[in-house]
């Protein structure tokens, strides 16, 4: 359990492509049910933190026209390569204010604040940055604000090539000593086999502890569609699990997802946390 705390402490993590839309743009209809979903949890006296993808995703909208006009070059091959690492690093320099704009607007309705607070894994290895993001997450939440972090891609680029922000969720749930880890997910959750084989097939509800046969169901790296994937999100678990964290992964598009976790409700993968002893 978290430091001087009486009331639980939620990390909620959103991965890029469960916040765009089918057209490929930042959901925006998306991301304000999910503002209200946590300032509700807010409300109920829970402390609440957002680790929010889709920088890169605004951003690209944001470059859309003028990308599409660049001429292409004499070898017929496009001017500027929108894959390459410092193109999403500048799209996501461009995106992240306009996503920070649609989460502070859409909170604002619910009369919750909210701060940007932008981290890499650098900073949560270092023992003086630590202390200095623990103890600024720590009086963001004791003033009612809603921290929403993102990985700070101008420095650091390991989300953009490995995690979709799976693992630095992971590293702020145990940073700030969280009591639920809720991984929001394009898939209802865990499944045999990588995946959903049938529309009726459910996950598997319930995880004690994440060994090679779990990591084994999880499959490849892009697995569903984001630069995450079922692997990261497993091995997010792992490492919230490890600290003592709950942790579920669940469909982000489910309605009230957020509260059914935080009530118990058995929704998506629960991965039950370690005991010390265990570690
Ligand atoms: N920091 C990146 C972004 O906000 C996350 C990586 C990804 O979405 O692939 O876009």
């Amino acid at each position: 359990m978290a430091n001087n705390k009486c009331m639980p402490v939620l990390v909620v993590k959103v991965g890029t492509s469960t916040l765009t839309d089918r057209s490929g743009r930042v959901d925006r209809s998306f991301l304000i049910d999910l503002t209200s979903q946590l300032a509700a949890r807010q409300q109920a006296g829970w402390s609440v933190i957002l680790v929010t993808s889709g920088a890169i995703r605004a951003g690209r909208e944001a470059l859309d026209s003028r990308t599409h006009a660049l001429p292409e070059t004499a070898s017929g091959k496009p001017a500027l390569d929108t894959n390459s690492l410092p193109f999403k690093q500048a799209a996501a320099a461009i995106g992240q204010g306009r996503l920070m704009h649609t989460y502070t607007e859409a909170f604002s309705w619910r009369n919750v604040d909210c701060a940007q607070v932008l981290l890499t894994r650098e900073d949560i290895e270092d023992a003086r940055r630590l202390e200095n993001a623990r103890n600024t997450l720590r009086m963001l939440l004791s003033l009612g604000v809603i921290p929403i972090i993102n990985e700070n891609d101008t420095v650091a680029v390991d989300e953009i090539k490995f995690g979709d922000n799976d693992n630095l969720a992971a590293m702020v749930a145990r940073l700030i000593e969280a009591d639920l880890l809720l991984i929001l997910s394009d898939v209802e959750g865990l499944f045999p086999n990588g995946g959903p084989r049938a529309e009726d097939a459910t996950p598997i509800p319930l995880v004690t502890k994440v060994d090679s046969v779990i990591q084994a169901m999880a499959g490849g790296e892009t697995s569903m569609g984001g630069t995450g994937g079922m692997r990261t999100k497993i091995e997010a678990a792992r490492l919230a699990t490890e600290a003592g964290i709950k942790t579920v992964i669940a469909r982000g598009r489910r309605p009230q997802v957020v509260e059914d976790v935080a009530l118990g409700s058995v929704v998506g993968t629960t991965f039950l946390p370690q005991t010390h002893s265990e570690n």
